[in-house]
């Protein structure tokens, strides 16, 4: 079992607070991801879950049992770091098996959780290596390893891929969201990066400046983000705001539309500009569009369109698709 409960939980270092209050609900064998920019407070708030740093306020419950003043290693969960932290002497097997010697538990014992964590992992042919012969990879496959020999209630995950590749990030991605779906354990996974939330998360926390913005699973926050922030922080390219006039019409301050939802014409439409840049991507062209009194407005259209620069367009809103928001930047 791995559910994990916050209640009314603050953090703060000195006079400076970090968390200011917070409240979730973490379900047994759920994979939730906190997302939101670098500083916001995410690392913070995982490592009060493992028990790194102290609660200033509120209670923090593992499958009930208040665990707010327990230690770390009391916690019965596991964690993975960006920088591996491997001992490099030491085989791959050897690696993996260290927390297991640590608890002293017997050697046929060991034999078999650090052979199986291997099989998950893909990590059989490797085990007499040493880290320094291992691609970065396979170095954050032996640090999971090792935490899955644990069998903890719950693995806390901090920015584990940012030290890889874009292409090996994507590997990787695959990787752990299979190995949640072979274990069925509680994941709780912090990124900066939306695309790693959106494609991983069973939940996504959106948290802005220690305050969570919006709790939902990925295509709610696509669909309907609450505020302006989590609605330009989840979807990438970002939407489209556009104030003033086309905002009024709607009943709003702002009015929210995702480059994917709008239409381009060269001859007819809502919206006339000119395009600035265009990326032709190939599945994909995305569309710079300068317009006269919207500012620029992206779009991006399904395949290869042939637009040029400098040509007159005519953009065109898919009125289902339109977000709107009031002058407090809440969703209406
Ligand atoms: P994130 O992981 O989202 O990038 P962090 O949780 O690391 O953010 O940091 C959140 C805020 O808390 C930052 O402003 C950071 O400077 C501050 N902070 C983190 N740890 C400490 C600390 N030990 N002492 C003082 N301030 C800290
Ligand atoms: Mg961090």
């Amino acid at each position: 079992m791995g559910k994990i409960t916050l209640k009314s939980v603050s953090k703060s270092f000195g006079a400076t607070s970090v968390i200011p209050r917070i409240d979730l609900d973490i379900a047994d064998g759920e994979f939730v991801v906190f997302v939101g920019p670098s500083g916001c407070g995410k690392s913070t708030l995982l490592r009060l879950i493992a028990g790194l740093e102290d609660t200033t306020e509120g209670t923090i419950l593992i499958d009930g049992r208040d665990v707010t003043n327990e230690a770390p290693a009391r916690r019965g969960l596991a964690m993975v770091f960006q920088s591996y932290a491997l001992y490099p002497h030491m085989s791959v097997y050897n690696n993996i098996a260290f927390p297991l010697k640590m608890a002293g538990e017997d050697k046929s014992a060991i034999d078999k959780k650090v052979k199986d964590a291997a099989r998950v992992l893909n990590l059989t042919n490797y085990l007499e290596r040493r880290p320094g012969q291992l691609s970065g990879g396979q170095r954050q496959r032996v640090a999971i390893g090792r935490a899955i020999v644990r069998q903890p209630k719950a693995f806390l995950f901090d920015e584990p891929l940012s030290n890889l590749d874009a292409a090996l990030r994507g590997t990787m991605r695959l990787e752990i969201s299979e190995l949640h779906q072979q274990l069925g354990t509680t994941m709780v996974y912090v990124t900066h990066d939306q695309v790693e939330a959106m494609t991983m998360a069973d939940k996504i926390v959106v948290l802005n400046a220690g305050k969570i913005e919006q709790v939902g699973s990925p295509l709610e926050l696509y669909r309907s983000p609450s505020n302006l922030f989590v609605a330009g922080f989840i979807g990438s390219p970002r939407m489209n705001f556009i104030e003033g006039a086309p905002a009024a019409k709607h009943g709003a301050k702002t009015i929210g539309i995702r480059p994917e939802h709008l239409a381009i014409s060269a001859s007819s439409g809502e919206w006339k500009g000119t395009v600035g840049v265009a990326e032709h991507l190939g599945a994909d062209t995305f569309v710079h569009v300068h317009t006269n009194g919207l500012g620029t407005i992206n779009v991006r259209a399904p395949g290869e369109i042939g637009v040029e620069h400098g040509q007159a367009v005519w953009l065109t809103p898919d009125p289902s698709k339109l977000h709107r928001f009031g002058a407090d930047g809440r969703a209406l």
